[in-house]
């Protein structure tokens, strides 16, 4: 049991009050998308969740159990970046083990989650390689192996795929919709792109300025919008 319970849920930076008091359930398993205009608290609502931030208020549950103050390492989370954020210096293999290397994972245990998370997303061949002779697919790929190796109840992604070309982002959409399906873990997913969140999202909140205006289907609020904002978001290409 991995859904997610925020309740209340606060964060200011100084005296700028960022996210307003979030009430949000997420069913395990579920596919959530993050949606909203530029600086409306969506990267920030993440960090929360993976612990990279503190709360300023209220508290978050992951599988029934309360992270509010738990360390990130042990919340059963992973998150995937849009800037990738690989070490150039370490091979493919290397940067996917890496994290499993810092908590104390034997070797061969490494070995065998890298091996598996490789093949899932086509990096067998690649696996001696540094990022810089990556493309950037390939990039993007490493960095959600290196979320996958930590076999996450949750995965964060923060706009995955917005540094990828028009063609990747399809191709690459397709294998996180078909990754969500053989890992049935629960996703939050936060993207710009429409047609990304309309295809992806079992659910879908559309966040303005801290405060969540519409949460549903990606049906439901295309057909029925609270509100111009809503619809403006979900209802017309952008
Ligand atoms: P989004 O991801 O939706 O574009 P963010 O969550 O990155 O938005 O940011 C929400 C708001 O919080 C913005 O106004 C941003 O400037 C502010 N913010 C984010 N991180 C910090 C920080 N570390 N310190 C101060 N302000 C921040
Ligand atoms: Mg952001």
């Amino acid at each position: 049991m991995a859904g997610l319970e925020l309740h209340q849920v606060k964060k200011s930076f100084g005296n700028v009050d960022v996210i307003h008091g979030v009430d949000l359930t997420i069913e395990d398993g579920e596919f959530t998308v993050f949606v909203g205009p530029s600086g409306c608290g969506k990267s920030t609502l993440l960090r929360l969740v993976a612990g990279l931030e503190a709360t300023t208020g209220g508290n978050l549950s992951i599988g029934g159990k309360d992270v509010t103050h738990v360390e990130p390492a042990d919340r059963g989370v992973a998150m995937v970046f849009q800037s990738y954020a690989l070490y150039p210096h370490m091979t493919v293999e290397e940067n996917m083990g890496f994290g499993l290397k810092m908590t104390g994972h034997p070797a061969a245990e490494i070995k065998e989650r890298v091996a598996r998370a490789s093949s899932i997303l086509h990096l067998d061949e690649l696996l001696k390689r540094k990022p810089k002779a990556l493309s950037g697919g390939q990039r993007q790929r490493v960095a959600i192996g290196r979320a996958i190796v930590r076999q996450p109840e949750v995965f964060l992604f923060d706009e995955p795929l917005s540094n990828l070309d028009a063609e990747l982002r399809v191709q690459m959409r397709l294998e996180i919709a078909k990754l969500h399906k053989e890992l049935g873990a629960t996703m939050i997913y936060v993207t710009h792109d429409q047609v990304e969140a309309m295809t992806l999202a079992d659910k879908i909140v559309v966040l303005r300025a801290g405060v969540i205006e519409q949460t549903g289907s990606p049906l439901s609020l295309y057909d029925d919008p609270d509100n111009a904002f809503v619809a403006g978001f979900i209802g017309s290409p952008r």
